[in-house]
């Protein structure tokens, strides 16, 4: 493993980025603007779609990953428990991906150990790679399937667009890069990048045909190259345009230091996605050519699902691909759109929701937001008539929550109910908010009381809530003591995990909210719940703490 030391030239070497800032001046000055160089690993990644961040999520540290694929003893079902996690319908995808990235590792780790034991009879194993096309619109889980897969397995993971590349590598990214990424991904394992998965979305759009339109005529070429990397193929680990990176194992060699310098493609999972639109057309008419009585002249559902099913080599071909480049992608899924419910589902069940994303932007404010079925509803309703899947989902929230996130924090407001009216009357209802929170001049309050809420629940396994006017009463209180909002309430508060556990154990309760009356004398007010919550007055402790609150038996 590389780390960033190990970049680092020798004395009497010069420092690579200094050269390439040298040759680029030097480059510019001689042949203008329109001359450069690339400089790809380390350098910028060009696989991040429309310049957002690492599709992937994080680059994260694969280094103690390295034995789990060589000892890789998962099940089909295995897999699929895990994805069922995060994505939300798309069953029939998850399985075939389960399986298919089953047999890969099986058959790699297979290999591995013959390689050890009977090196000639490893070369002979024939074994036809499971490369997968997903078909799908966008927004319905593809890449978020490939990246839990991988990050499950624990291997690298790239994301391209196939728009992105072409023939020779002129425009845009050459193919081989994908691979180099892994590598980097791999912080630097060769042999662990050569386990990686290569994701390429809109492969679609290197399909020829030209009864299809407007396709790019250089589209069969880019075939013909992702073929290459797809069957078996050397890539150089350095790009050998990218005149840093020569450079860079040019002083790797002076200094003796030993690195594969070529990355084989043979274990490289490829899987490849696009929507296809125009592939269930192709697929209709071959079937009402073929089979008598196939459907009526309205396709109804169940040729639609029967379409879906079909859908096989010659209609890729007919779409506009290759024989040969379709025959190298032997496992067909498809992902279904996402209904409303779907949408739904999505917020309220999967472990990856952006709702739980909402909740922590807005506790780290101090505000407990609180996502009522009746709000995620009508947040479902709009993001499908949006049509772009789940990412109509973050359309919707942000439209809906931006001047909440913005206005909010910093007030005495710790609790936001996001419910349906929220969202019919976003504008309304935060002017009522607004109209009741008391702004501090002192931003530190907010902040303060969310660390101490933070801190008591993680220690105690109990919840403080503080209502607005307590909020308000706390600072005033600081202020009047020349103490802060933080040693006030430790103060204040300061035996309360005795009592409050006590009535958890006595009441199963365990989120206290503490009223404005309550900071006159904490004591007897918490000797007054724990009674309370003895026998016959239980029922009165749980009035006064709000229990029966019916939207909150609601919330998710
Ligand atoms: P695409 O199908 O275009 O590759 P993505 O997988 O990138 O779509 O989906 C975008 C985001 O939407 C994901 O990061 C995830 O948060 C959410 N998402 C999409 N589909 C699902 C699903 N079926 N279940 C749960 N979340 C989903």
């Amino acid at each position: 493993m590389s780390d960033k030391n190990d970049d680092t030239p020798s004395p009497g070497y010069p420092d690579p980025n200094e050269i390439s800032r040298k040759l680029s001046d030097f480059l510019k000055s001689n042949f203008g603007d329109g001359v450069s160089f690339s400089t790809m690993p380390g350098g910028a990644n060009p696989f991040a779609s429309d310049g957002a961040p690492d599709p992937t999520g994080e680059d994260h540290d694969l280094q103690d990953d390295r034995a789990d694929i060589f000892d890789f003893d998962l099940l089909p079902r295995q897999i699929k428990q895990h994805l069922d996690r995060f994505v939300i319908k798309q069953d029939e995808a998850k399985k075939a991906l389960s399986i298919a990235v089953c047999d890969h590792y099986n058959h790699a780790q297979y290999l591995r150990r013959l390689e050890q034991d009977d090196p000639l009879a490893a070369e002979r194993i024939e074994f036809a790679k499971q490369n997968v096309i997903v078909v799908g619109p966008t927004g319905v889980g593809k890449t978020y399937l490939v990246k839990h897969i991988a990050e499950l397995i624990g291997v690298p993971f790239v994301k391209a667009d196939a728009t992105k590349f072409s023939e020779t590598g002129y425009v845009g990214a050459d193919v081989d890069d994908l691979v180099r990424e892994l590598v980097r991904k791999a912080d630097g394992d060769v042999e662990l990048a050569e386990y990686g998965i290569v994701y390429i979305d809109e492969i679609d759009k290197i399909a020829t045909a030209s009864n299809v339109g407007g396709r790019d005529v250089s589209g069969r070429g880019v075939q013909t190259t992702l073929l290459k990397l797809m069957e078996e193929t050397e890539v150089p680990v350095r790009n050998p345009q990218d005149i840093q990176s020569q450079m860079q194992a040019m002083f790797d060699q002076n200094r003796g230091k030993p690195s594969k310098d070529a990355i084989n493609t043979r274990h490289i999972l490829f899987i490849v996605s696009g929507a296809f639109s125009g592939l269930e057309k192709i697929v209709e008419k071959r079937l009402r050519q073929g089979t008598i009585g196939f459907g009526a002249e309205q396709t109804t559902a169940d040729d639609a699902a029967a379409i879906k099913e079909a859908i096989g080599t010659q209609d890729f071909i007919e779409f506009g691909f290759e024989a040969e480049f379709i025959g190298r992608l032997p496992v067909r899924v498809v992902c279904d759109h996402l209904e409303e419910e779907d949408l739904f589902e999505i917020m309220k069940n999967s472990e990856g929701s952006l709702i739980r994303q909402y909740e922590r932007e807005f506790e780290a404010f101090g505000i407990q937001a609180d996502f009522l079925d009746s709000a995620l509803e009508k947040i479902a309703a709009a993001a499908a008539e949006e049509k772009t899947g789940a990412r109509g989902l973050m359309t919707v929230c942000e439209r809906l929550l931006r001047n909440f996130k913005f206005e909010l924090p910093g007030t005495s407001l710790t609790e936001l109910t996001v419910d349906g009216e929220l969202v019919d009357q976003p504008a309304k209802v935060l002017d009522g908010l607004l109209g009741e929170a008391e702004t501090f001049a002192d931003s530190r309050v907010v902040a303060e009381l969310a660390a101490f809420k933070r801190k008591f629940e993680q220690e105690f396994g109990v919840r403080l809530t503080f209502e607005g006017d307590t909020v308000t009463g706390l600072a005033g209180l600081a202020e009047e003591r020349g103490q802060s909002v933080l040693q006030l309430c430790e103060e204040l508060f300061r035996d309360y995990q005795f009592g409050l556990k006590l009535i958890k154990k006595n009441t199963g309760q365990d989120s206290f909210p503490i009223p404005a009356s309550a900071l006159k004398d904490p004591d007897e007010f918490l000797s007054g719940l724990v009674v309370a919550s003895y026998g016959r007055e239980k029922k009165t402790a749980q009035e006064e703490l709000d229990l029966g609150d019916p939207e909150s038996k609601e919330s998710p």
